[in-house]
Order: structure tokens, then sequence, then C-alpha cells
């Protein structure tokens, strides 16, 4: 049995080489009866990668293979391995993975097939699953960077980007490959109250706006990410893949904040898709790692090129563990997801609360995409419904099931991370950060400590740690100040995690009681 998604996978070992495609996705998108059973999201997560073929005792988890070379019989036969920098068998059971699970083997197949190149002929495509793994989220992205900017490119870039991909983009692809990033807002949220008289069309008219403005004839590429960092905004990422389409350049989505059970990045039209698999995708908090997905032939072949050249990839022991972890990607995403929906809404009736000093709640404002406020701007609209559009299909069918639609009522669960402005007598400033530190001293539950994704609920003041590089004016203008505390919400008991969160509010909003 093999666990597709339309695609059938390798049945055992084989040498980097394309599933061998027998388009069963492209016939059920017609309408045809399909070759091999879809399975879903969660099956392949569990399944691809895994397949006791790969096993000499036919054990049901992957082996783990830690050598570094391989014999050949002859010089020139071989298994398909040679050398472990350039192909490991525990990495390329990882990769399949990847592929299986951003869809980007369905679209390799399927860009192959408009090529002509279907069937064994695809199977013959040398460049390896459409899945790349890297040894970090940060290696994935300059390997993306180095790929399609080229030397002399352009790279319109989302603003509010993750610090490590902008100190990229600016200090090592600027200077070394002369490649010039121009930072762009393609979110609806800070259009603010502007949303109130504009309607949809124009709103997603700025956008584009701003986004065609900063195309030179030299642009290569638009990288966004969706959710961003910190201030969760949302990219719409299909209106800025019309865009790159309309202007020939390649769009790069980094899905880290969503991961792939919630956000299928090459189906809303992204021609690549990168993570950090240090966040969700690893789950545990141990293990730092990186991945790319295309279905573009040419893209995945520029990569894979550079993957063996930069040798920027993870160990067996480490793609080992990613396979493990992704076994419960689906089920921990839930969970992340409910208890991160119960975290907004608690905080949200902190924000609507009068306080007993009489100056408001304890709380200022809560980022979540999902929430639903009581009373919401028309550009909180706008988001909230973005958020809905650009869920995968399989996290709709499980929000539709548990009774979740886009305008429930105190909105909808869609990852796991929240923020939120706690409230102090400084607001808005860049230095004045006491209030927000007396709460993140408080917490039991909640970890004081950076990065996110994991089973253990963590929370940090961005101001002063993951964005204290970035300058003072820029992060006035995205709302990152001393109020501002980012959450990574756990999959702990949620009353413990309420419990933790009133605690710590109250201690450190009305330090006297
Ligand atoms: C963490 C992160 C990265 C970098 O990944 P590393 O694995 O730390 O190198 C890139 N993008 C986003 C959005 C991240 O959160």
């Amino acid at each position: 049995m093999t666990f597709t998604n339309g695609v059938a996978s390798p049945s055992k070992a084989s040498p980097p080489a394309l599933p061998n495609g027998d388009s069963a996705l492209l016939a059920s998108s017609t309408g045809a009866p399909t070759a091999a059973p879809v399975h879903a999201f969660a099956t392949r997560a569990i399944h691809v990668g895994s397949e006791p073929e790969l096993s000499s005792s036919s054990g049901v988890s992957t082996p783990l293979d830690f050598s570094t070379t391989y014999r050949q019989t002859r010089v020139g036969s071989h298994k398909g391995f040679e050398y472990s920098r350039s192909a490991n068998p525990t990495r390329l059971a990882y990769e399949r993975l990847v592929a299986s699970l951003e869809g980007a083997d369905a679209a390799l197949a399927a860009a192959l097939a408009a090529q002509g190149l279907d069937g064994d002929a695809a199977a013959a495509f040398e460049a390896g699953p459409a899945g790349v793994a890297f040894s970090s989220g940060s290696a994935a992205t300059a390997t993306v960077i180095q790929a399609l900017a080229g030397h002399q490119g352009h790279i319109v870039s989302v603003g509010d980007v993750y610090g490590g991909t902008s100190r990229y983009q600016l200090k090592v692809a600027g200077p070394l490959q002369d490649v010039q990033t121009t930072f762009v807002d393609m979110s609806y949220s800070t259009q603010g109250d502007a949303g109130d008289v504009e309607s949809e069309e124009e709103q997603d008219r700025a956008i584009v706006e701003r986004v065609e403005q900063a195309i030179r004839p030299e642009t290569k590429l638009i990288m966004v990410e969706s959710p961003t960092n910190p201030c969760l905004s949302l990219v719409p990422i299909r209106l800025i893949a019309s865009v790159a389409r309309k202007h020939g350049v390649y769009l790069v989505v980094d899905s880290t904040f969503a991961n792939p059970y919630l956000q299928q990045a090459l189906s809303l039209g992204a021609d690549v898709v990168i993570a950090s698999s240090t966040k969700y995708i690893s789950g545990h908090s141990d293990v730092v790692g990186g991945l790319l997905a295309t279905g573009n032939p040419s893209i995945l072949s520029k990569v894979r090129f550079l993957q063996n050249a930069h040798g920027a990839v993870p160990s067996p022991f480490d793609a080992w563990l990613l396979i493990r972890s992704i076994k419960t990607l689906a089920l921990r995403t839930r969970q992340h997801s409910l208890n991160a929906l119960a975290v907004a809404r608690f905080l949200d009736s902190h924000a609507s609360a009068a306080s007993v000093s009489g100056g408001g709640g304890l709380v200022r404002d809560v980022r979540y995409p999902g929430l639903k406020r009581a009373r919401e701007t028309p550009a909180q609209r706008r988001e909230r419904h973005l958020a809905w559009d650009q869920l995968s299909d399989e996290a709709k069918r499980w929000l539709v099931r548990e009774g979740y639609g886009r305008d429930s009522e105190g909105g909808f669960p869609c990852g796991g991370m929240v923020a939120f402005h706690i409230r102090s007598d400084a607001p808005a400033s860049q230095s004045e950060t006491g209030t927000a530190e007396r709460f993140l001293e408080k917490l039991q539950v909640f970890t004081l400590a950076e990065s996110l994704g994991g089973v253990e609920s963590l929370a940090e003041l961005p101001l002063s740690m993951t964005h204290g590089g970035v300058d003072p004016a820029h992060r006035a203008k995205l709302g990152i100040d001393g109020e501002l505390v980012r959450l990574s919400v756990g999959v702990e008991d949620i009353d413990d995690l309420l419990h933790d969160l009133e605690t710590a509010l109250k201690a450190a909003v009305q330090p006297a009681n």
C-alpha cells in the first residue's frame, strides 16, 4: 500500500527521483475515477516516508541510516546512495513526506506532465522529491534567495519579515549578490480605519498598487510571510500571486507560522514554500531545521544543486526526529489552535471589560487572525475572512465538523500564535516595558522564552527579545512597543493556561493587589 495525495509514492528505497506519478490527482480534479486512493493529510503525515518496505525487517518506523558512504558493487553501480551529504535514505524519506504534505509532489507531477514528461519520463526526473530539507529555516531562506534572485536581482519583500530573513536580504544578498530589497506593507490590518470607507476591491487595489510600485525590471521574486511575526497580520497570498504572475516574477511564501496542515501555500499560488521546521513541524523544541517545497522543476533543480553545494543538510537523526514529529502535526495543530482561540477570546474579554481602576481592561488589544470581536473594524473583518479563505481544505473540513464557520461567534481556531498589548501607563513606548515584564515574570505555566511552535506554551517581549534588532521607527509603525506580548500557545490543559494568564495579568497591571 502506498500513501498518496494523488501521486503514488515509491514503494521502496530509491535514488532521489520523482514519485512515480500515476497522475491520480489530475484524474480526480477532472472528475475521472482515480487510480489510487487519495489519502487525507493526517494519514499521509503518518505513513509517507514510513512505509514498512523501507525497512529490511518491515518495521513501521523509518530506518535511521547513519552511513556517510555506501558500497558500490562496481564503479558507479549502487542503490542510489553514494555520499550522505548528497542523498541519505532517512533524509530522502523526510523529503518525500514534506513534498506530500505541502502538495508539492502533485504540483511537480502536474508541471512535468504539462511539459510532456509524465509517467516514466517524470520518474526519471533527477532532481529528487519536491521537498528539500535544510539544517535550518535560515539555510532554506538563503538558498531560495541565492537560487532565485541571482546577481543584481531585486526582491520585493513583505515589511514585517522575520528578522533573520531581512538580515540575509540586506546584509548578505545586498553586498554579496548585489541584490536590492524593497519592503512593502501587504496587509489589510494596517489600513486601519481607512477600511471604513473603502470597498473590498479598493482595499485589494491599495495592496496591489503598493506591490506594483515596488516592482522593477530586475525584480526576480516576491517574498511574503503569512501570518507575520509578531503581529500576526495576514498577507492575501492569492492576490499577491496574481501580481507575481502578471509581472513574471516568483512568489515565495514563508509558512512557518501556519504549517502545512493549516495553509497550503502552493495551492494558494506560491511558486515556493519555505519554513523553519524548528517551530511547528518539530513541535517539541528539540530540532533546528528548515524545509522548502516547490512544484516548479527548474527551481527544484537549482535548489537541489545548492543544497548539495552548500551542504547545509540536516543530520539523519534530525530527519528521523522530524518524521516522528510530523506524525502528530495534525493532532497538535488542532489542539494548539483550540487553545489559542480560547486564549485570544479570554484576552479579548479583558480588552473590552472596564477595569477596577476605571481606565479600560487589563488588555489593550488582541491579535489572532480568526478572532471575531464583539465590535470589529471593517479591516479586522476583512482579515478574519482572509484567515478563513486561506485555510487548507482539510483544516476547513475539521473546523466545519467541530461546528465552526467563517463567521462563528467568537471566531474560529486557526493556529497557535496570539499577540496582545497589555495595558500600561506608557502606551506605544519604545523603551518602557515595566508592566509587560512584570506580567512575563509572574507566569508559571507559560515559559519566558523566544521561539514558538512547541507543545509547551511560551511567552516573550518582541521589543527586547525577538525584535530587539529591528529599527525603532519601523517597530513603532508595526505596533511593536513596550506593551506587546507574543504567546506561542501550547497544548497544555486550557484551564491551567487561562488561570496562569489571569493571575499574571492581575499581578502585573494592578501590582498593589
Ligand atoms: C524561526 C524562523 C525562521 C528561521 O528559522 P531557523 O530554523 O531558526 O533558522 C524563518 N522564518 C520564520 C517566520 C521563523 O519564525
